[in-house]
């Protein structure tokens, strides 16, 4: 199982996020956790129909927040993008 969820966890998105537009590759989507606002109900999890998203629970390291960003399973992912149309903080991108 593979995951996508920050850039920090994944520097292959980060260099494609930093990239610019990827006109080579499937684009993939990437949770950007600096505009993730962890809310308790993820409207882009909401839409994905492959059920990717994967709702987290809190994070010990941020407490007082609902959850912590979702996470990204790419062996669902279909590459849609409704999860980029979905955000309402434009925290997750299609890179
Ligand atoms: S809808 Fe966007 S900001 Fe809200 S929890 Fe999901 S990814 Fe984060
Ligand atoms: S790109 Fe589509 S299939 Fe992949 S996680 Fe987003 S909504 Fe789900």
């Amino acid at each position: 199982m593979v995951r996508f969820t920050s850039p920090s966890d994944q520097p292959e998105a980060e260099a494609r996020a930093g990239a610019g537009e990827n006109k080579l590759l499937l684009k993939i989507p990437w949770v950007d956790r600096s505009k993730c606002k962890r809310e308790s109900e993820c409207k882009a999890a909401a839409v994905c129909k492959q059920k990717a998203f994967e709702v987290q629970p809190p994070s010990e390291e941020e407490p007082g927040l609902a959850r912590d960003c979702p996470l990204v399973d790419l062996e669902r992912c279909k590459q849609c993008g409704e999860c980029e149309k979905a955000c309402p903080e434009h925290a997750v991108k299609m890179v």
